[in-house]
């Protein structure tokens, strides 16, 4: 069985720091050309830059549609397919309560969390049925699995991701391509630099573990998810928040 990506495409969105930028590193280390999105374009290509010659920056917002069409046909025109799509680009809106969200925030939170995995994935299906299969890999969060008080709408995206990938799972079966989700807990990145200072400054525990994760982590797990050496596995949301919802 092989556990490697060589000569496998991988499409990495929310790529320039953080998780993404780190799920990016490992699907290199394993052999995969990478494409690497999102929109700050040189943190992008610093990222594109460190990944062995097999890196491609592509500019991306992923509230915008005509940015993910032409992600998905930059992906093919420079490495002629795609194996592996990881849809992790993400926000978190400021805490509040349900009904202080606008209706703005509201739908830029969909777009960027909900609406872009659905749509990247539809315009990369073709392409992963034209490889024989493949994987995609949604970033949920704990989250999206119980309600933390204050981030009703990120709760309430992250729960949508969660579907999505039963549905997409559930219809690419017969295309042999696997789709998961992974539900993580605190990890440490500039989006949860706010709530990693609330905890460490009240000496909170954010977890039963009691540690904070590193967004290498992920990294890992996603690699384990897209390599054949979880074949069997699909339709699945793996939490990975050191027994946080214990
Ligand atoms: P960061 O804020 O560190 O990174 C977010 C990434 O997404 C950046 O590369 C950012 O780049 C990109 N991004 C944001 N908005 C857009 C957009 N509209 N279009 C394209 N790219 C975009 O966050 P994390 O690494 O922590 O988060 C990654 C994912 O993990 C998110 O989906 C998040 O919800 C999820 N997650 C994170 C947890 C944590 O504790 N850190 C816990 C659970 C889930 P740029 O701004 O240049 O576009």
């Amino acid at each position: 069985m092989d556990f490697r990506l060589d000569g496998k495409v991988a499409v990495v969105t929310g790529a320039s720091r953080g998780i993404g930028a780190a799920i990016a590193r490992e699907l290199a280390r394993v052999g995969a050309s990478v494409v690497v999105a999102a929109r700050g374009q040189d943190a992008l290509e610093e990222v594109a830059a460190s990944l062995d010659g097999r890196g491609h920056a592509v500019p991306t917002d992923v509230s915008r549609l005509e940015d993910m069409d032409r992600l998905a046909a930059a992906a093919v025109g420079r490495f002629g397919g795609i194996d592996v799509l990881v849809n992790n680009a993400g926000m978190a809106p400021p805490a509040k309560q349900i009904y202080k969200v606008d209706a703005d925030e509201w739908q830029q939170t969909m777009d960027v969390n909900v609406r872009a995995a659905w749509y990247l994935s539809k315009v990369c299906h073709p392409h992963l049925k034209q490889r024989g299969g493949g994987a995609v890999v949604n970033i949920s969060s704990t989250s999206g699995l119980h309600h933390d008080i204050g981030l009703g709408v990120y709760s309430i995206s992250k729960a949508a991701l969660v579907m999505l990938t039963t549905v997409c799972a559930k219809e690419w079966a017969r295309d042999k391509i696997r789709v998961n989700a992974l539900a993580p807990g605190i990890i440490r990145t500039e989006l949860a630099g706010p709530l990693i200072e609330y905890i460490t400054s009240r000496d909170l525990k954010p977890n039963l573990m009691n540690v904070i994760g590193e967004p290498e982590d992920i990294a890992r797990l996603v690699r384990f998810l897209v390599t054949d050496e979880s074949r069997l596995i699909t339709g699945d949301v793996i939490r990975i928040d050191a027994g946080e919802l214990l």
